[in-house]
């Protein structure tokens, strides 16, 4: 993971530079893509493409690239560089460089930095993790995946603190996603329900492919906010995300799910998700 690529070269990971004048370093004015990949093929390359497009078009960001192959073959390489198997690629695109000004400047060619990193080796998440609950506090384009997540880092470090895995956001009492993930419940007729895709969520990659494997396997999917009191008479609760997958949560606050056991649905749809990834490495 030396190697970077950064506007059109790859370079050592010293030698990797932008521009102080980056919109991104200045601004945050930018967007961001984190995609698996295993056996050097990329995961759900597809879904994460046609999100890249939509937080560029919602930022009004110019796409550096007309359709994504090119950008493929770039990532490819850098695989192949890196002489890696699996992992992770963050791919990073902001406005460009310019002259501080709040204005966009016109003419303006995107800063692409992306490189290559491993999964973290996080202890026993699959025998599920404790999540907090806390007021979102942030912006209401959070559809947009920009890079400017401080309200997340917040958040993410808050729950490091409290002995937990994520923070679960909440706004007038419903439940949006994570600071890192969206956010399931099982309720007691065996419904998945999570927050409808729009504004106030990211629509994760991981969140659409396993609402579509649910739907496929019979699997009710009820795309609704819940609330606290929904999570207290749940049977099953999950996260999911990219770099995690699918995680069972066991507790929320002080309410313990299921007696802290992983539950049957939950299992059921890890194992359909994890098939369906490696049918895409075959
Ligand atoms: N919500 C937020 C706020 C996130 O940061 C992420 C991870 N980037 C997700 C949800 C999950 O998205 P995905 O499944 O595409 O990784």
């Amino acid at each position: 993971m030396q190697i970077y690529y950064v506007n059109g070269s790859f370079k050592h990971k010293f030698n990797a530079l932008i521009s102080v004048e980056d919109r991104g370093f200045n601004f945050s004015d930018g967007v961001y893509e984190v995609i698996g990949f295993k056996n050097k093929k990329l995961l759900n390359f597809k879904k994460h493409m046609k999100r890249l497009k939509s937080s560029l078009l919602n930022l009004r960001i110019k796409s550096p690239y007309k359709n994504f192959k090119s950008l493929e073959l770039i990532i490819f390489r850098l695989i192949e560089i890196n002489k890696l198997d699996s992992g992770f690629i963050y791919l990073q695109i902001t406005r460009g460089n310019a002259k501080r000004d709040h204005l966009f400047p016109p003419d303006v060619t995107p800063n692409v930095v992306i490189f290559a990193f491993p999964k973290k080796k996080l202890s026993n998440l699959s025998s599920g993790v404790k999540v907090g609950l806390s007021e979102d506090i942030r912006w209401t384009r959070c559809d947009v995946k920009s890079i400017s997540l401080l309200p997340n880092l917040l958040e993410k470090q808050k729950a490091y603190e409290n002995g937990c895995f994520e923070i679960w956001q909440m706004r007038n009492n419903f439940i949006t996603e994570g600071s890192t993930s969206n956010a399931f419940i099982i309720d007691k007729s065996g419904n998945v329900l999570t927050h409808p895709k729009n504004n106030l969520i990211l629509g994760g990659v991981t969140r659409d492919t396993l609402i579509e494997l649910a739907k496929k396997n019979k699997v009710r999917v009820c795309e609704e906010p819940f609330s606290i009191n929904d999570i207290k008479k749940c049977k099953e609760a999950f996260l999911t995300s990219t770099t995690v997958g699918v995680i069972p949560v066991t507790q929320v606050n002080d309410i313990k799910i299921n007696s802290k056991k992983i539950g049957e649905i939950t299992t059921f749809l890890t194992e359909k998700y994890e098939n369906f990834l490696n049918l895409q490495i075959k």
